[in-house]
């Protein structure tokens, strides 16, 4: 039976419950621990994939197609595992699964409560997660005393208790605010978020005290803390302190033994940990003299930097391969439409359209791309980019002037990109799309061929319309080439321009597989040459 570890926030919202919940899990798995994470979201959403990204920031797909929480996106960064659509969980799902059992008579006779019947599936989808594993991290969203939270508190309380003794930990990540002022760091809002969640009947056993870059937490603190929040002793609080870099809080952590301290109250073992390997990733993150590279996200959504964390941190890992650091500089798409690309294009040193939804902005990509394609300016288009692309090209290579999207015109001359036949009766919106992995053949000799160094790949999907092999003659006459396809339902997946130093995009999304210690091709290819550059 897998042991597990709840975490969860107090005192305020964003204090890093994702990377706190995933760097604790990278030790654990660095102790040879077999580790699964779930993210239990309380809105009523099924997934967050009808939300905008202006709300909830870049929505993460797993390999089976589940469209989750970005924290899911850590996990996988730093655990290196690839989890499934039961590591997302969201009140709306819990829901209709009891509405669906309601109608269908599995309750008959019985009134359906949030206790026991809610609290039951809760534990339900926490149990399933643990099938095979030897610890589980449970991370709850939100923070404690939002009334939506209160559930899945109560829910903790009784799988605690059904664990037993020496089976489960709570972790409760809170903020340690600094006034100025007086010089003072205050402690009584952890104190009191310690309370609120006693109230509900969850004991915390770990604090991480969660301070701005420079802050101590001193021996007297760390007792007051302790004694107050009634903690066993004081090396049960963990100081979180705002890192350089994400990557650095795992060894932060393990400096003050936080995965120790879990593993000795779960009477688990303390195998060796090796951290040699993520060190390195980290001093090449924060090596100030490496050289800067800078690559252009031209985006829709650029106002919000959660909206693009996969591509954003597939950019630097793949800068620690090519011995640079990574800077992305968000360019709003709308903006070259008003002023042209040559202003907020002619510094970088490569160009990345990334995926999105919608007509806004998709003019200004179209000029980013062109702009790349003519200056010769190394270029990675993923999804809309991989679209906007095909557009640019049928439009201004090809000379079909109106070429476009069926997403954004209904009648065109030209649809270049358009809904597949089987697709096009479907209304709903919600989890309809291609979603997850796919297979993609590769054709031989090709950059794409070049760059993944096999003949089929499987990447994640999450799009609705496709290339229309209409054009697909057309466009390959005029240099563009077609250079991955999925053999079962013959899509275009990879298109690329050989005439072009880098110019390569494709309909997956290759930045939700790339890891700190395995960057992906397309990203380390682009970053290569943009270090060509
Ligand atoms: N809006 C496009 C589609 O649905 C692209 C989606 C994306 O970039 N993820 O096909």
């Amino acid at each position: 039976m897998a042991k597990y570890i709840f975490v969860t926030g107090g005192v305020v919202s964003g204090l890093g419950k994702g990377i706190t919940a995933a760097s604790l899990g990278k030790l654990l798995r660095l102790r040879g621990y077999r580790v699964s994470v779930q993210k239990i979201d309380p809105y009523l959403n099924i997934d967050p994939g009808t939300m905008s990204p202006y709300e909830h920031g870049e929505v993460f797909v797993t390999d089976d197609g589940a469209e989750t929480d970005l924290d899911i996106g850590h996990y996988e960064r730093f655990l290196d595992i690839n989890c499934s659509r039961k590591s997302g969980i969201t009140t709306g799902q819990i829901y209709s699964k009891i509405f669906a059992k309601e109608r269908r008579g599995d309750y008959l006779g019985h009134t359906v409560q949030i206790v026991p019947h809610v609290t039951n599936e809760i534990k339900n989808y926490m149990r399933e997660i643990g099938e095979g594993q030897d610890i589980v991290i449970i991370e709850i969203g939100g923070t404690v005393g939002d009334i939506e939270q209160s559930v899945y508190i109560e829910a903790i309380r009784q799988f605690r208790r059904e664990l037993g003794i020496g089976n489960s930990v709570a972790v409760h990540v809170t903020l340690i605010p600094y006034i100025a002022s007086s010089g003072e760091i205050k402690t009584k809002p952890t104190q009191n978020s310690v309370k609120d969640l006693q109230q509900l009947g969850v004991f915390a056993d770990v604090l991480v005290c969660r301070t701005t870059a420079g802050i101590e937490l001193d021996q007297e603190h760390r007792d007051k803390i302790a004694m107050f929040c009634g903690l066993d002793n004081q090396e049960d609080v963990i100081h979180n302190r705002d890192c350089r870099t994400i990557y650095e809080v795992p060894l932060m952590f393990a400096k003050q033994k936080f995965d120790q301290i879990v593993l000795k109250k779960l009477n688990l073992k303390l195998n060796k940990c090796d951290l040699s390997e993520w060190q390195k990733i980290v001093d090449k993150l924060c090596d100030d003299h490496l050289p800067e590279v800078t690559v252009a996200l031209v985006g829709k959504y650029v106002a919000v930097a959660d909206a693009y964390i996969s591509v954003t941190e597939a950019l630097k890992h793949a800068g620690i391969v090519n011995n640079v650091r990574t800077k992305v500089k968000l360019v709003q798409a709308e903006n070259l439409e008003r002023d042209g690309a040559e202003p907020w294009l002619s510094d970088v040193q490569a160009i990345l359209v990334p995926g999105g939804f919608g007509n806004r902005g998709v003019e200004g990509k179209i000029a980013a791309i062109k702009y790349a394609r003519e200056n010769n300016i190394p270029f990675l288009g993923i999804c809309l980019g991989m679209q906007t692309a095909v557009i640019e090209f049928a439009r201004n290579v090809c000379g079909l002037r109106d070429a476009n999207s069926t997403e954004f015109v209904d009648k065109l001359k030209y649809p270049v990109i358009d809904i597949i036949e089987d697709q096009k009766d479907i209304t709903t919106k919600g989890g309809t799309m291609r979603l997850g992995l796919y297979d993609c053949a590769l054709k031989p000799n090709t950059l794409a061929a070049k760059l993944y160094g096999k003949s089929t790949i499987k990447e994640r999907h999450r799009h609705r319309y496709e290339f229309n092999n209409q054009y697909r003659t057309q466009l390959e006459q005029a240099g563009m080439v077609f250079s991955g396809i999925n053999p079962q339902a013959n899509l275009v997946e990879i298109i690329e321009l050989p005439s072009h130093p880098f110019f390569i995009a494709c309909q997956c999304h290759p930045e939700l597989l790339s890891r700190p210690n395995r960057p992906h091709p397309l990203f380390k290819g682009l970053i290569a040459a943009a270090v060509q550059k």
